[in-house]
């Protein structure tokens, strides 16, 4: 439910409002606009009475959200919604490239491509640390130790860093390093690691999960709006078809789609989304001509080398030779690259 206050509805009104919620068990997110204060109230609150709280002062309008999802919803938020991150802002005008590694897999390799990505364009670092593998044989990250490199990093080249949390138990622990939660593909329905990501107010890049419908993925990013942490950007990563051509097939509807449905911003990830570093650039392209707000890519100094996801990075080469294509799209959609950017 929406409660829409009347532009000179008083401190005391809007307070009376949210204890009313607050009465019915239900929790408020009031945004206080210029103008006038709009309050959500979100919950299994079915059997609330609209009429009552038509009937508070200060009250102008009370609104059902019709959609499940509500406060990811473009109903409850009508202007798209802009992050102010290190360095740049995600969601208005500028499209921000997020670039780096699978892995961190060594101090030196991970100095390296920070450095390679920043000169290249990059607006942020990824990198995991705890890596989400198909099998246990396989390398798990470097842990707390990566999370120390990318620290490094990020103190070297200026670039705020992205890292994938895998469980509510390396939250503290991460808090403390990263700038942003990535919040992986295979965990978009851990409900647990969600609510207790929306206990943190550190921004999440909130992977759509690999079956996950356009509105599954909505509702799961419920889970972390709720618990009141508001920055969630939305990435779409490719999604399983029966296709086998590619690692995965890029739902490029989703980008317009989720514009349309939710006022978060929705980057494009063309490398997990094709699987093949052949394919990332016109992909990253297509994504930011159908209106996505940022691109998150790999890329390695020695992608045959590579410990994770070798064949689908981009060299640094051919990652600059990207950002520089990306640029001319995001100019032909009224956008542009960050200022500054080379
Ligand atoms: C990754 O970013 O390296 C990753 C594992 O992504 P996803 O969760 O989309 O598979
Ligand atoms: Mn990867």
């Amino acid at each position: 439910m929406m409660i829409i206050m009347h532009p000179g509805a008083s401190r005391e009104q809007i307070n009376a409002v949210i204890a009313e919620i607050e009465r019915h068990k239900l929790t408020s997110h009031p945004i206080f606009g210029v103008e006038q204060t709009i309050i959500g109230a979100v919950g299994d609150g079915h059997y609330v009475l609209k009429e009552e709280f038509e009937a508070l002062p200060g009250v102008m309008e009370v609104q059902r959200i019709s959609k499940p999802y509500k406060l990811a919803s473009r109903q409850f938020h009508e202007q798209d919604s802009v992050f102010k991150l290190d360095g740049f802002d995600i969601g208005g005008a500028e499209v921000p490239i997020i670039a780096g590694p699978c892995s961190v897999e060594s101090r030196v390799q991970i100095l390296e491509i920070a450095q390679a990505v920043k000169e290249a364009g990059a607006n942020a670092l990824r990198g995991g640390v705890f890596k989400p593998r198909t099998s246990p044989y396989a390398f798990q990250g470097l842990g707390e130790e990566g999370l120390e490199y990318m620290a490094e990093a990020r103190e070297k080249t200026g670039l705020p860093i992205v890292v994938e949390v895998m469980a509510v138990s390396q939250i503290d622990m991460m808090e403390k390093y990263v700038d942003v939660f990535q919040l992986g593909a295979r965990n978009m329905q851990n409900f647990n690691l969600l609510r207790a990501i929306g206990e943190t107010r550190t921004p999440v890049l909130f992977k759509r999960g690999m079956s996950a419908t356009i509105e599954e993925m909505l509702m799961a990013s419920e889970y972390i709006l709720s618990g009141g942490n508001t920055r969630v950007i939305l990435c779409e990563r490719g999604i399983r078809t029966f296709e086998t051509a590619t690692r995965n097939t890029t739902d490029i509807n989703a980008i317009p789609v989720l514009k349309k449905l939710t006022h978060l911003p929705v980057v494009i990830d063309p490398s997990h989304s094709t699987g093949d570093s052949a394919f990332v650039s016109s992909i990253a392209k297509a994504g930011v001509a159908a209106g996505a707000d940022g691109v998150i890519v790999e890329v390695h100094h020695d992608p045959a080398h590579a410990i994770s996801d070798g064949k689908q990075s981009l060299t640094p080469e051919a990652f600059a030779k990207m950002v520089k294509q990306v640029r001319a799209i995001a100019e032909a959609v009224d956008r542009r690259l960050v200022n500054g950017n080379s």
